[in-house]
């Protein structure tokens, strides 16, 4: 089991609903995808038992940033945790992101935390000079708090909300097709929201562009014995059920099975 205990260097509510933790990564040995995650233990007490998955939102050379939604218990418990302390996770965990160091320009598709998950991606793809087009969709501008970051990488961003009345999928459709008027894709990425996946899914195949889908399941264990967080991707022998901990959370975009 990778398990490590990481300074905490802040841990700070960054609006209404989100909070930001940066921890100090420096002793950690292995190296860290884009699309990876973390499983945290939420309080330095044994409450909530299981711990509780996320995925890395920055790299940077000595830490690690976290971009986490104030859900339940567990991310509750999160809050309170302080600089100073250690932050007990296991990880890194799981499948990234494949990105073609040769692509011209990809596109992000993320909603709500998705776009925390995707943000480490558009890191990555600014590091190997590929361009970036994103669309970021959450219930209100409060929430769209990585859209500055990504505009800082020089990704071409475009904000959809329901506060706006801009977050309908036909709506994203449009932006979609744009987008692929003015540039040559080559990849889809997305995250977050099963209507918007299943949109990017339809376009992908639609005009023969790879993609790949990081999934958020529930999880228990994340080390593939509980098989909490199944999902079905489609193999050349039939439909498959795979453990998003261990197979995924990244997935083929065009294999897998949206519900
Ligand atoms: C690989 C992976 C990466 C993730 N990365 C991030 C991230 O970067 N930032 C972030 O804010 N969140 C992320 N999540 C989601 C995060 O793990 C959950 O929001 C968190 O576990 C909720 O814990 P809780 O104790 O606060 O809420 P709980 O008390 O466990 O749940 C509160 C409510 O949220 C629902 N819920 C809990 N977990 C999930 C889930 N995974 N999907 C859908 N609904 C859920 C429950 O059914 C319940 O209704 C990620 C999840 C996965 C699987």
């Amino acid at each position: 089991m990778k398990q490590h205990f990481m300074p905490i260097i802040s841990n700070q509510q960054v609006s209404s609903r989100y909070w930001h933790m940066v921890v100090d990564s420096s002793r950690l040995t292995s190296p860290i995808e884009p699309g990876q995650f973390f499983h945290i233990r939420c309080s330095q007490g044994s409450f909530p038992f299981l711990r509780r998955p996320f995925s890395i939102y920055r790299i940077n050379e000595s830490t690690i940033e976290f971009l986490y939604l104030v859900k339940g218990e567990g991310t509750q418990e999160m809050t309170h945790l302080q600089a100073g302390e250690m932050l007990d996770v296991v990880g890194p965990l799981g499948v990234g992101f494949s990105l073609d160091k040769s692509a011209d320009t990809i596109l992000l598709v993320a909603r709500g935390v998705g776009i925390a998950t995707l943000a480490a991606l558009a890191q990555e793809a600014v590091e190997k000079n590929v361009k970036c087009a994103a669309i970021l969709s959450a219930r209100s501008k409060d929430d769209l708090l990585a859209a500055d970051l990504l505009q800082g990488f020089g990704a071409e961003v475009y904000k959809v909300t329901e506060e706006d009345g801009t977050s309908d999928v036909a709506n994203v459709e449009e932006i979609i097709r744009g987008i692929l008027k003015r540039n040559k894709i080559d990849g889809i990425y997305t995250c977050g929201s099963r209507r918007l996946s299943r949109l990017s899914q339809n376009i992908a195949n639609e005009y023969h562009i790879p993609g790949e889908i990081a999934l958020e399941e529930h999880m228990g264990c994340a080390m593939g014995a509980c098989f909490a967080c199944v999902c079905d991707v489609k193999e050349d022998t039939g439909v498959k059920s795979v453990r998003v901990c261990l197979e995924g959370p990244v997935f083929s975009l065009e294999k897998v099975v949206l519900g």
